[in-house]
């Protein structure tokens, strides 16, 4: 695998040749990148969680980190958007998918906190792949432990900051609770974007703000348009080190369909993608609940993959 042609730099090897090995062709890492075993370094890790365990409606999401990896093979090494080569100017590899216990949450999130501990060692940048959304807050505690208490951007349909499923605190509805209960979020420059659909209580609003999260509303982006979205985004995350949390159903089904809980009225993924390339600062992101038995066309990995793509460029700036 390691011998085949690369778009590499003197910086970085970079993802396999396209013009030399068909797209189709070649390893299954994420667009095609070296794999993190055959480098010596790295400044960019992506990891696949294949954990669903916490999910409170359609299961599927332990299969997304592979159904992101192979949408992510139409991907080109340059970003006109925001004119870097994101594989060129840093070293950006595949550490392949977490080993996580399907049948014991609790385990799980001590190894996927371990397991994240690692490849953040040495200043290292991490970009997970899920699995549903329990595993933010593993990742939460791993990033925690190096950066201190960072901006958790959170792009979702729903606030995840519920209490207890079925008495259950660990679950795919409530890591940023656990994660605001345990101080790994910065309390003051922490928020919601894309937040829509019905909810079990107003109260549920005012516990978020509690917990520490500006909530940027569906209904307010389409009121005030998208550069007053950014305006407040922006302002809010300030210059705290960022955490990106992207729960794929952020999007209107329409440009996510497969996913566990889809809600009617979301962002389209231009939306998304432009709102993303205004960031710095990110020091780790997931993109998560990608549940490819209910995809069809790849419309739902295409866009991850893609969001897993600007979010690799935002991390080139600090490169
Ligand atoms: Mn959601
Ligand atoms: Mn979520």
């Amino acid at each position: 695998m390691d011998e085949l042609p690369r778009v590499s730099t003197d910086k970085a090897v970079g993802p396999v040749d396209a013009t030399m090995v068909p797209r189709f062709a070649g390893p299954p890492t994420f667009a095609r990148l070296p794999t993190l075993s055959s480098l010596d370094s790295a400044d960019v890790v992506i990891a696949g969680v294949p954990f669903d365990s916490g999910v409170s409606y359609r299961p599927g999401a332990r299969f997304g980190p592979a159904h992101i990896r192979q949408s992510s093979r139409l991907l080109r090494p340059f970003n006109p958007a925001l004119g870097v080569a994101p594989f060129g100017v840093q070293q950006v590899a595949d550490a392949g998918d977490i080993a996580c216990n399907p049948f014991d949450i609790a385990s799980a999130i001590g190894q996927i906190e371990a397991a994240a501990s690692a490849l953040l060692a040495g200043g290292r940048r991490l970009l997970a792949l899920g699995g549903d959304h329990t595993v933010a807050l593993p990742l939460l505690r791993a990033v925690h432990a190096v950066h201190g208490p960072v901006a958790v951007l959170h792009f979702d349909a729903h606030l995840d900051t519920w209490d207890t499923y079925f008495g259950e605190p660990y679950t795919h509805g409530t890591p940023f609770r656990r994660a605001a209960e345990e101080s790994l979020l910065d309390f003051q420059h922490s928020v919601h974007v894309g937040i829509r659909g019905p909810l079990y209580d107003s109260s549920d609003l005012a516990d978020s703000a509690r917990l520490g999260f500006l909530a940027i509303h569906c209904a307010e982006i389409e009121r005030d348009g998208l550069a007053a979205a950014v305006s407040r985004m922006t302002s809010r995350l300030g210059s705290a080190p960022v955490y990106v949390s992207v729960d794929i159903d952020v999007l209107d089904p329409a440009f996510a369909p497969g996913t566990g809980t889809p809600e009617a009225g979301g962002m389209t993924s231009r939306e998304l993608l432009a709102m993303l390339r205004t960031l710095s600062n990110v020091v780790a992101a997931d993109i998560v609940e990608v549940a490819p038995a209910y995809d069809h066309a790849e419309i739902t990995g295409i866009a991850a993959a893609h969001v897993a793509y600007e979010l690799v460029s935002v991390m080139a700036r600090e490169a």
